[in-house]
């Protein structure tokens, strides 16, 4: 990392919130997106599906359509449905604490087929650009547990891969983020030194303001500084597959291409709820809605809490003046003017392919449709959106030196985008808890386009909850509580975030 040096150490969303000036800038997250006006919601969409880069990789991997049981359980002791990294790792801890109750998982269409096999693959916890958001939404100390929360859920996620020595194309390195023009790097400065103000941990992160070194390291011409802390990449699916495996030899029932389209009370005394299903209905005592940006197709209460937006992320193939020994080392978030943001995906440990998710300029255009035709909302058929792709061409372009050096060829460049459905949360971050009025029926979504560093220590927070234990004994910031309050507040009108 050269001569970057390390800031000074120390120690430390939305309910409809008004942001301070300078956040709007860096709120990337939502940049995309106004938000919707229509409670939208749908399933997941049958047939028509784009396929991401990761689910090309397993076409003949016998878990996208794995059914453990050739008939539904008419009873057990727990429905989870969705089968993301959500699902996978809710059955994976109720499987520790009770080994012996039924489980069953139930997934729409594939095994892993939605935002989770369809994300841009980086893990990287916030560890200081939204701390200036999250503390105007719900104050200090919450911001601080936010960031250091994405912290320890990486640190979880790594753990896991190499404790269990999961085959998932892990890369483990620093990612830089680097703002593109000189009032991107003003605001970034400005959050940085608040974060280090109130006691945020920073010591991991190396800092330059100089344009002419952040240029030299990130290798983008117009950088103006650089910050740059560890994070990983990884293949999704993969990993997810590989905690549904476990589960399934531990004795959890996987049950593919089958949609759960209600929750309704048993008639009978004997167990709570029966969920119903395009293949018949199962009785059981607990349900687990890890349904994520599809949740309020089932729980009607979540229309406008939880919307679903289709996203996109474009694979490209680096050309040869980008590749071998010039292939790009390290992941990143490039802040752009107004806000925008290119995450960087390069699969360095990998065949190095480069991934380009994030919240691109064009998704708002995207998004602009969809306000459009809300009914498209859960359309993860979207793939070569050239008003999203034309930014990722400009920005390489314009910024990697040398990369339009060479005649292009066959199978090098852009090669095709997939779109994927996040679960746009109304106050920016996730519902961990059990449902209001609905006892035995808990939830852990709303991830927000963010939940590679939020599910690792969510769901098996959500379990922990279901055991009984407290609000504290699962780590999380308070404010991820489903709680009717909260719900509550975000459907008074007031300002909202961009
Ligand atoms: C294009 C894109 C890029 C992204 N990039 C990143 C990134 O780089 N880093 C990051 O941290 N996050 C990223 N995200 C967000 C991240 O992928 C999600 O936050 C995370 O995967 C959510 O996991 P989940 O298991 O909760 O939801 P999902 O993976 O969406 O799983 C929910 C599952 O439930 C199933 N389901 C829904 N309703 C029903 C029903 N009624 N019956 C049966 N099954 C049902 C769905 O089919 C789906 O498989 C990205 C998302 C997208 C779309």
């Amino acid at each position: 990392m050269g001569d970057i040096s390390y800031a000074s150490p120390n120690l430390g969303t939305v309910t409809g919130i008004t942001l301070p000036d300078t956040a709007t800038v860096l709120n990337v997250e939502e940049y995309g997106s106004s938000p919707p006006t229509h409670e939208r919601t749908g399933f997941p969409k049958q047939g028509g599906q784009s396929l991401s880069y990761w689910l090309q990789q397993v076409r003949c991997d016998p878990l996208l359509d794995h059914r453990t049981t050739e008939e539904l359980p008419e009873e057990v002791d727990t429905v989870i449905i969705g089968s993301g990294i959500t699902g996978s790792l809710v059955a994976k801890s109720h499987l520790q604490i009770w080994p012996e109750k039924r489980i069953v998982i139930l997934e729409a269409r594939e095994f892993c087929s939605g935002a989770t096999g369809r994300n841009a693959g980086h893990c990287k916890p916030d560890q200081w650009r939204h701390f200036v958001k999250f503390e105007k939404a719900f104050g200090t100390e919450q911001a601080l547990k936010i960031l250091q929360n994405e912290q320890v859920t990486w640190q979880a996620l790594v753990e896991y891969i190499q404790g269990n020595r999961v085959d998932c194309d892990l890369w483990i390195g620093d990612t830089f983020d680097v703002p593109l023009d000189h009032e991107v790097a003003k605001i970034a400065k400005e959050m940085f030194d608040r974060y280090v103000e109130v006691g945020g941990k920073v010591d991991h992160i190396k800092v330059t303001q100089d344009p002419v070194e952040a240029a030299k390291v990130s290798r983008i011409k117009s950088a103006k500084a650089c910050y740059a802390w560890p994070a990983s990449t990884l293949q999704p699916w993969k990993l997810t597959a590989s905690i549904m495996r476990d589960n399934i030899n531990h004795g959890a029932n996987l049950q593919t291409f089958t949609v759960a389209q209600s929750v309704v009370e048993s008639p009978s005394n004997r167990q709570k709820w029966v969920v119903k299903t395009d293949r018949g209905d199962i009785a059981c005592d607990t349900v687990v809605h890890a349904t994520n940006a599809y949740s309020a197709a089932i729980e009607s209460s979540l229309k406008g809490i939880i919307a679903p937006t289709p996203h996109m992320c474009n694979k490209v193939i680096p050309p040869r003046s980008w590749s071998g020994s010039k292939a790009i080392q390290n992941s990143y978030g490039v802040l752009l003017p107004d806000g925008g943001l290119f995450s960087i995906n390069p699969r360095c440990t990998a065949d190095g392919v480069v991934m380009f998710g994030g919240s691109n300029p064009g998704q708002k255009k995207l998004d602009q449709y969809i306000e459009r035709h809300p009914e498209r909302c859960v359309d993860d058929g979207f793939a070569r959106v050239d008003d999203v792709t034309k930014h990722v061409r400009n920005f390489v372009d314009k910024e990697f030196e040398g990369w339009n050096a060479g005649e292009i060829g066959p199978g090098e460049g852009f090669d095709y985008s997939w779109s994927g459905i996040i679960g746009r949360s109304a106050d920016g971050v996730p519902f961990v808890g059990e449902l209001p009025d609905k006892p035995g029926q808990w939830i852990c979504a709303g991830h927000h386009g963010h939940g590679m560093a939020r599910i690792f220590t969510a769901a098996p927070g959500l379990v922990k909850l279901m055991n009984g234990e407290t609000w504290s004994a699962t780590g999380l910031p308070d404010v991820y509580k489903m709680t009717p309050e909260r719900l509550q507040n975000i459907k008074l009108p007031r300002p909202r975030i961009r």
